[in-house]
């Protein structure tokens, strides 16, 4: 179903249907988080552990504050919009990357930005300029040369420690006690840009 059909949906955000399946964790001898049930496909690349989440696209109503675990997932590993779920814009100037305006952060932002958000395509980005809540307060477009993986945005369940919400890259030690939620990139190479034009015959 187009967006457009449905409101403003982006295709990371979660729908009521959607939640955390309920998963028993347990710890491996040696100190590491696993899943009692586990299969190699609840694991990535790097060894990391990922958040179980059912997939129900489209049942329910729309979660725009809740990131879907998996979609959000594939959507960093193979750069798509994060609106549409389509390709990304590229340029020979990098990726097209629509940022919270935080340029106040330090100098250079956003170089070196760990980034939970996905880049979009260009008529997506016109889209979310003018309706992502989180934009409204200031957004800039970016194309990013070099946006590597550097880790995962989870929950930690230190031994002895309450829960809580970071971000690790696979050689930290504590990434053995994480259940990762979201993919990190970290943008470098990066250039701000206007955003260009759209081509529509419909305005014309
Ligand atoms: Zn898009």
């Amino acid at each position: 179903m187009s967006a457009a059909g449905r409101g403003f949906v982006p295709y990371i955000s979660s729908w009521s249907s959607e939640g955390v399946l309920a998963s028993e964790l347990g710890v491996l001898p040696g100190g590491r988080l696993a899943y009692r049930d586990e299969t190699p496909c609840d694991r990535d690349s790097d060894g990391i552990l990922w958040r179980r989440v059912s997939s129900r696209p489209g049942q329910g109503t729309p979660e725009l504050g809740r990131v879907h675990s998996g979609r959000q997932r594939r959507a960093m590993l193979r750069l798509l919009c994060q609106v549409c779920g389509g390709p990304a814009d590229r340029s020979g100037d990098g990726v097209l990357w629509l940022l919270k305006d935080d340029r106040d952060d330090w100098p250079g932002w956003p170089e070196g930005m760990a980034a939970t958000h996905p880049p979009v395509c260009m008529p997506c980005a016109h889209v979310s300029a003018r309706m992502c809540p989180h934009l409204r307060g200031g957004h800039i477009a970016v194309r990013v040369r070099d946006a590597r993986r550097c880790g995962v945005y989870g929950s930690l369940y230190l031994p002895g420690r309450p829960a809580q919400e970071v971000i690790t890259t696979p050689d930290d030690p504590r990434a053995r006690w994480l259940v990762a939620a979201q993919m990190v990139r970290v943008l470098h190479g990066c250039s701000a840009v206007d955003l260009a034009p759209l081509r529509s015959p419909r305005s014309a």
